[in-house]
């Protein structure tokens, strides 16, 4: 049973925010309504203020003021999705069960009930997948190459189809808190924790109002984070090269020698082979370089042991 014993289950939401004033009315009258429907559970909202610089926080401090079932955290500064969703499941404790989601209504609040229901079944992870995808353009492309290459690299694949929209169990939440990486990738973090998942389909929304706040080179770090943190490949695929280059360096260097030994005169040209292997053998070695740069970095990350977030204030907590 995932339910704290025959009593009521506790559900809260988790959902981080950044510069979404015009979306944030609609956002909270849709949650009170789903609250209000009751389902059998009792609600809260965490919603996270990820350093806005619009009237995002003000809003939601006027609606925890409103209404206890809003609770509102909020960070010292922008520290990006991932950290403002760490910070949000820190918050949602003690809950039976925390869904995760954004706050822009790209995932509809009315599909939680369908989710609470899997978990009532006995899946300890849910997640939200996509009927249809909303995004187009470049954003589609970069998705979809993101999840092509991603499966093949990582021992933890990740639904194409899914994100962050889904629901936590209470030891799902436990054990995701027992991860302390800096570089976070939530969907391959959930992947990673294992127990028992179910999926629930849903169409994603449009944005309800404003523009994506995570830009599109946020997209591509958060993409690299899951490469990197995820998979040892691209290590590997570098001693490959490694070696594939060295024999090739080696079978040519004896091919010269034992020409050379047989007496056969070499005249003084191929310069064109020489540029060309220098400069891709050069190539070779500074992309090397980067990606061990790539880990090395992160390693630095990690070793520096900083927090994810500060909370700066907390609006309508029970303290
Ligand atoms: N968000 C955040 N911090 C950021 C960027 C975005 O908390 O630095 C929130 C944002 O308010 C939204 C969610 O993360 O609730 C998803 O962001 P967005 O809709 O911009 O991204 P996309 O839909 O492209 O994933
Ligand atoms: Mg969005």
């Amino acid at each position: 049973m995932n339910q704290s014993s025959g009593s009521v289950p506790s559900i809260a939401l988790v959902i981080p925010v950044f510069n979404e004033e015009q979306v944030i009315p609609e956002l909270c009258a849709r949650l009170t309504a789903l609250f209000d429907g009751g389902h059998g559970c009792t609600w809260r909202a965490v919603l996270v203020d990820d350093g806005s610089k619009d009237r995002s926080a003000e809003l939601l401090r006027a609606q925890a003021a409103r209404d206890p079932r809003f609770e509102l955290v909020e960070l010292s500064r922008n520290f990006g999705f991932q950290s403002a969703l760490a910070a949000g499941l820190a918050h949602a404790r003690p809950a039976d069960a925390v869904v995760t989601m954004d706050a822009d209504l790209q995932d509809p609040p009315e599909v939680i009930p369908e989710f609470v229901a899997a978990w009532r079944n006995g899946a300890e992870v849910v997640r939200g997948t996509r009927r249809s995808r909303a995004e187009t353009g470049l954003r589609r492309v970069g998705f979809d190459l993101f999840h092509a290459i991603f499966r093949r690299l990582s021992d933890f694949p990740v639904e194409p189809n899914t994100g962050t929209f889904g629901l936590l169990g209470r030891n799902a939440v436990e054990a995701y808190h027992q991860l302390p990486e800096r570089h976070r990738f939530f969907p391959g973090l959930r992947a990673w924790i294992g127990f028992p998942t179910a999926d629930v389909l849903y169409d994603r929304q449009e944005r309800a109002a404003g523009t994506p706040q995570q830009t599109f080179r946020r997209l591509v770090r958060y993409a690299l984070d899951g490469v990197f943190s995820f998979s040892h490949l691209p290590l590997r695929m570098l001693t490959y090269t490694g070696i594939s280059v060295a024999f090739t360096g080696f079978a040519i260097g004896l091919f010269f020698i034992v020409r050379r030994l047989l007496g056969v005169e070499i005249a003084f040209t191929g310069f064109t082979t020489i540029i060309t292997l220098v400069l891709f053998l050069g190539g070779v070695q500074l992309i090397g370089i980067g990606v061990l740069g790539e880990y090395l970095g992160r390693m630095y990350d990690e070793v520096k042991q900083r927090p994810l977030y500060v909370v700066k204030r907390r609006t309508g907590a029970k303290q």
